[in-house]
């Protein structure tokens, strides 16, 4: 079925055809895993007299009165009964014959939501059916409204069109199912389309081949892959609210069924991006640790157990001649900066070059410095290479990273672009891996390709993903976790305010700061703009500093030019300002200890793992922090409860599964952005119990079955390319 076209079914001409295509749909198949978004039960008649506000329902009723309502919107009203109850149908959007035809002892049925209407219990547009008559009585027209069939016809509610139907049909015998749909495609032409495929499957199972064995299948409980269609497609009546709810919540076993295919085809799509890693080659760099010992001996402070474990890991794959390619977990303030470093010394005494990228100049700049101050004492060369470098200076950085002179190049994605050449890379280092794509970081990989091999690649990231989630999504990586943050850390009281209480968070950064706290003021929006977040903090920056003359306040923002925030940066660093007044640029990476108030004003606007980054600003050294909330009222229910948890939690991981709860893995792990993957039916921490089974799958199907394993990909991965590079 993933050969056939759907023109080749009944009423699939090129208008069809073409909004179909706009859903993905080309193939037979296509068709079948195009799944039903949620159903309506179809399957009873509900008497007037029990309907529930808000229930979808169909009901039957004679009717007794339709008339104009010439209300604000005109409208017409038909009231039906039934003999014990009474509803009324409203219609704003109606025609002269429509009104003719229900004229009373028509019998109608109607599907539809129930309202609470003015008077009585409405519905808005139901769609209607108009039933024969009793017998003994005769209709003068005995057509349903612009109909001429003779018997009782369904008038499809978008077109007003009527469609033929049986007789007083039965109600339906199976659940009706609700298609993503788009401009142009009704429901009822993706049921009669799925109709035709569905009759396909059943009279050939065939057609459809299952590439998964039952014998991986059947110890789940799962049913075989015709059936689970089948069932999701046309669910039966008689299954209860139980079924649906298991439907709709994703946890029958027929839907489970899909999701581990889904599940399992990504896993084999990432044993085969590995099996190609292994089989690539990547500098040997061993290092004799004389610049590590160095440094280590220099540091202010000894590296955690964690710090330590996760550099034996990364130490121990560079040595490989395979590349590394490895994901960092580790809180903010985790201390993950400092093993970067170390990572990249190792790759120096071993003679090669490491790059360094970061998603913002500002978290670049910040790497800069902090490189600098444990580097520049050993006599390392380091280059900056950021978008606002141009002209000979430019050319000048260029030409040190060429011929190998600069050691470590901090930078942005500019280190991606094609003028870019390294002589001699060996690592590539990307810190805040969400904010980067496959693609990129498939690409800077491929820049520092020399006589075919290529570079070792470790990926930091602090936003706290749960672990079974990253293992599923960031399948093509192995893990390493920082999960102890530095001794002497002071937890940070965090509260949250009303900002008509503005005056008196004022008074307190006030008395904060002549204290000789160094306090962080954030300003956030919830405009992407560059410019109006610019303006916001500009804003607030004027008026702090006409009402606290007395302090040093500094500010930065995105539009600021980068030498000018460096140095109010370091400014801010060096205890030169009080109060620092900034956009949201400053949640990644900016690290001053002595900073222990932060203001965060609407932070409403925010998600709860950028609130957490941003949080985590202070805290970093070892006087008591406090971040407060300045939240504008009222707040939504699920905003509240973002602040609550803040408030109460202050395990990045912990906030990361409340996250998860509250907005589901796709979101946690951003959308277009991410490099995770994207699963189209499947929830990596909803059907987390099932990414082990496919894991186990991957490798049965893998030895007993390899030929099943292409078509498998294809199948789910067909048209898309992120593993398509390696
Ligand atoms: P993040 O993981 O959020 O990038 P950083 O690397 O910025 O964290 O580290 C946060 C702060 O902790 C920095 O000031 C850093 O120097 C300090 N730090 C890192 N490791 C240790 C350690 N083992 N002991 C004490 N302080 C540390
Ligand atoms: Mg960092």
């Amino acid at each position: 079925m993933d050969q056939i076209p759907v023109e080749q079914l009944k009423g699939v001409g090129p208008r069809i055809s073409e909004r179909l295509q706009r859903l993905g749909i080309l193939t037979l198949q296509d068709l079948l895993f195009h799944l039903p978004l949620r159903y309506q039960d179809r399957t009873r008649l509900r008497p007037l007299a029990d309907l529930v506000i808000h229930e979808e329902v169909l009901v039957e009723g004679e009717v007794v009165d339709a008339q104009i309502a010439q209300g604000r919107r005109r409208s017409l009203k038909i009231r039906i009964e039934d003999g014990r109850g009474a509803l009324l149908l409203r219609f704003f959007y109606f025609t002269r014959t429509q009104i003719e035809a229900m004229r009373p002892g028509r019998r109608l049925r109607c599907f539809g939501e129930v309202r609470q209407g003015p008077q009585m219990l409405e519905m808005v547009h139901p769609e209607l059916q108009s039933l024969e008559q009793p017998a003994g009585q005769t209709d003068g027209s005995a057509t349903g409204p612009e109909s001429g069939s003779a018997s009782g016809s369904a008038i499809d509610p978008t077109t007003g069109q009527a469609v033929s139907a049986p007789a007083n049909p039965e109600p339906a015998g199976r659940l009706t199912p609700i298609y993503p749909a788009t401009e142009g495609l009704q429901q009822t032409s993706l049921r009669a389309l799925t109709d035709q495929a569905l009759d396909r499957l059943q009279h050939d199972s065939a057609a459809l081949k299952d590439w998964i064995p039952t014998s991986l299948t059947a110890p789940l409980q799962l049913p075989a892959l015709a059936n689970a269609l089948l069932l999701l497609h046309r669910p039966p009546a008689d299954a209860g609210a139980e079924l649906t709810t298991a439907l709709l919540e994703r946890s029958h076993p027929a839907f489970q069924r899909l999701a581990f295919d889904e599940m399992l085809a990504h896993q084999l799509a990432l044993r085969r991006l590995r099996r190609a890693r292994g089989a690539q080659r990547a500098p040997v760099l061993r290092g004799d640790n004389s610049l590590r010992e160095r440094l280590r001996a220099q540091l202010p402070f000894q590296l955690t157990g964690a710090q330590q474990r996760v550099l034996d890991e990364i130490a121990a794959d560079l040595e490989q001649p395979r590349p590394m390619m490895r994901l960092l977990l580790g809180d903010v303030g985790s201390g993950k900066t400092v093993v970067a470093a170390m990572a990249a010394l190792q790759v120096l005494e071993a003679g090669h070059q490491v790059a360094l990228m970061a998603p913002t100049e500002l978290l670049s700049e910040q790497h800069l410095q902090s490189l600098q101050q444990w580097l520049e004492p050993l006599r390392i060369e380091l280059a900056w290479l950021s978008g606002r470098h141009s002209g000979s200076e430019r050319a000048l950085i260029l030409e040190r990273i060429a011929d190998g002179q600069a050691r470590v190049v901090v930078g942005t994605h500019a280190l991606f672009q094609a003028e870019v050449r390294f002589a001699e890379l060996g690592l590539v280092i990307i810190d805040e891996q969400h904010r980067f794509g496959v693609h990129q970081r498939l690409s800077l990989r491929e820049k520092g390709e020399r006589d075919g091999a290529i570079p070792h690649q470790l990926i930091m990231t602090a936003t706290p993903i749960p672990r079974s989630l990253a293992m599923s999504a960031y399948g093509d990586l192995d893990l390493s976790e920082i999960d102890e943050l530095p001794p002497g850390r002071k937890p940070i009281a965090t509260v949250a305010v009303p900002d008509s209480r503005r005056d008196e968070v004022i008074e307190r950064v006030h008395a904060g700061c002549r204290e000789g706290r160094q306090t962080y003021w954030v300003c956030t929006l919830v405009e992407e703009s560059d410019a109006l977040q610019a303006q916001a903090a500009e804003d607030a920056a004027a008026d702090l500093r006409e009402r606290l003359p007395g302090l040093r306040i500094g500010l930065v923002h995105g539009r600021i030019k980068a030498q000018e925030r460096a140095s109010v940066m370091a400014a801010f660093k060096a205890g030169e300002l009080d109060l620092l007044v900034a956009t949201t640029v400053i949640e990644v990476g900016v690290d001053v200890p002595n900073a222990s108030l932060m203001i965060i004003e609407n932070p409403e606007r925010l998600g709860l793992a950028q609130l957490h980054q941003l949080r985590g600003r202070v805290g970093r050294g070892s006087i008591d922090s406090v971040c407060l909330l300045l939240y504008h009222p009222p707040l939504t229910r699920a905003a509240r409860e973002r602040l609550d948890i803040l408030r109460r939690e202050a395990s990045g991981f912990r906030i990361a599964e409340a996250d998860l709860r509250m907005r589901g893995a796709g979101e946690v792990l951003g959308t277009r952005q991410a490099g995770a993957i994207q699963f189209r039916l499947a929830d990596p921490m909803r059907d987390a119990a099932l990414a082990l089974a496919a894991r186990h799958a991957a490798d049965r199907l893998l030895v007993d079955w390899p030929d099943h394993v292409e078509p498998l990909i294809r199948r789910w991965l067909g048209r898309r390319d992120d593993y398509g590079h390696v």
